[in-house]
């Protein structure tokens, strides 16, 4: 059975390209965290350390909601323009802030760039899952040192979910078991009037929001199962 996460990056608006505001987690979450619930399915919340301390409220209500909490840094830096002492810091701040509010397991990095020689930072951290690491870029496919970190990849990039049913759902359909999907809450906010990339910009706002449910429905017929990342890690060990 194909087992698909869907998973949040719970961050800042369109970073670097915004980055100041935050209408993603004041107005797209809470249209989100319906969809999920009318759908019945468990997302991963990968969450800056500066979104859970501006918003306690919005994080308490994934958490309440049956999500699983998990760590995208502090402040949405990429971690290969960081000196190892600031990568220390980034990771430790943030996992210490979630912490206080439930256990969490699973990091990724902003942009999906973390560098290799971070991942004992993650480790000594407590840290059991990283998914930083995405499928369609090359540097996936490069060799990687051992790590007692389940490391389990991105699928496909998050704008990709908003192309016309036509184009997306084949492509999504091909994709192997596990698959990780990503959005951002500012993808449920409609920019697109925005001066913004075209990518970060297209079929945001109401469309997105019925792609995503599209999207659900699609795995659902396929026969897929919803599980947030902690507990596709666990089936992964146990696979
Ligand atoms: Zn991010």
């Amino acid at each position: 059975m194909k087992r698909v996460s869907i998973t949040v990056d719970f961050e800042p608006d369109c970073p670097p390209y915004l980055s100041s505001t935050f209408r993603g987690v004041q107005e797209g979450a809470p249209a989100l965290l319906d969809l999920f619930a009318d759908a019945g399915v468990r997302a991963t919340y990968f969450t800056t350390g500066e979104v859970a301390l501006k918003f306690p409220a919005a994080v308490r209500a994934l958490v309440d909601g049956g999500h699983e909490l998990a760590c995208h840094g502090m402040t949405h830096t990429a971690f290969d323009t960081m000196d190892a002492t600031s990568a220390r810091w980034e990771i430790e701040e943030s996992a210490a802030i979630m912490r206080n509010i439930t256990n969490v397991m699973s990091f990724r990095a902003p942009y999906l760039r973390f560098p290799d020689e971070f991942l004992p930072l993650l480790e000594a951290a407590g840290f059991g899952l990283d998914s930083s690491q995405a499928k369609y870029k090359r540097s996936y496919y490069r060799a990687h040192p051992d790590t007692s970190i389940t490391r389990i990849p991105a699928s496909m990039t998050s704008s990709v979910l908003r192309l016309p049913r036509l184009i997306r759902d084949r492509w999504l359909l091909a994709l192997s078991d596990p698959v990780v999907l990503f959005v951002h809450p500012w993808e449920f906010v409609d920019l697109t009037k925005e001066k913004l990339r075209l990518d970060c910009r297209f079929r945001t706002g109401r469309v997105a929001l019925d792609c995503l449910h599209d999207v659900i429905e699609l795995f659902r017929q396929d026969g897929a199962v919803f599980l947030p990342m902690c507990e596709l890690m666990e089936s992964s060990r146990t696979a």
